[in-house]
């Protein structure tokens, strides 16, 4: 295993019930470090860049509505295999599948407002981090 970085969002379901720290919390009891983190409120063109693999699908338009309705935090997380051991604590996509103990389980809504995104793989998670954060706003 080799320490991987991985991209972070606290979506806006998450920041409107004020469960950021809660959310933090279970990531670093998993073992993550939060190594760069901003506060931002996406506009539709960062939110549609960021999601533009969905582009496709029918749920793209709400997901870019949802993801820019309110305040997001934008992080970093360093770890030994970061990137699955992060996905592992968020929990499945949609919550009534996710793993009991995972961040979604306890605090998801709904397929859409799901609290947390997460890389799912090292070239996307070096595209993510770069759309967000320059190398001087990481400190590991
Ligand atoms: P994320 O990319 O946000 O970390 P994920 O990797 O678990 O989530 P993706 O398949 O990448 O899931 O989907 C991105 C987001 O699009 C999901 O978090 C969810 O909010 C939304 N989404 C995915 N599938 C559906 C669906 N079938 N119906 C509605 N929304 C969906
Ligand atoms: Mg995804």
């Amino acid at each position: 295993m080799a320490v991987q970085r991985t991209f972070s969002i606290i979506k806006p379901d998450a920041t409107k019930r004020n469960l950021t720290g809660k959310v933090n919390a279970m990531i670093e009891d998993a073992g993550l470090r939060i190594v760069g983190q901003r506060r931002v409120h996406l506009s539709e063109a960062q939110a549609k860049r960021f999601y533009e693999v969905h582009a496709e699908r029918p749920f793209y338009g709400d997901l870019v509505n949802f993801m820019t309705s309110g305040p997001v935090v934008v992080q970093v997380l360093e770890g030994e295999n970061a990137i699955a051991a992060y996905r592992d604590v968020m929990g499945a996509t949609n919550p009534s599948e996710a793993k009991p103990g995972t961040i979604r389980a306890a605090f998801a809504e709904s397929i859409d407002a799901n609290t947390v995104h997460g890389s799912d793989a090292p070239e996307t998670a070096a595209e993510e981090i770069a759309q967000f954060f320059t190398d001087d706003q990481i400190v590991g």
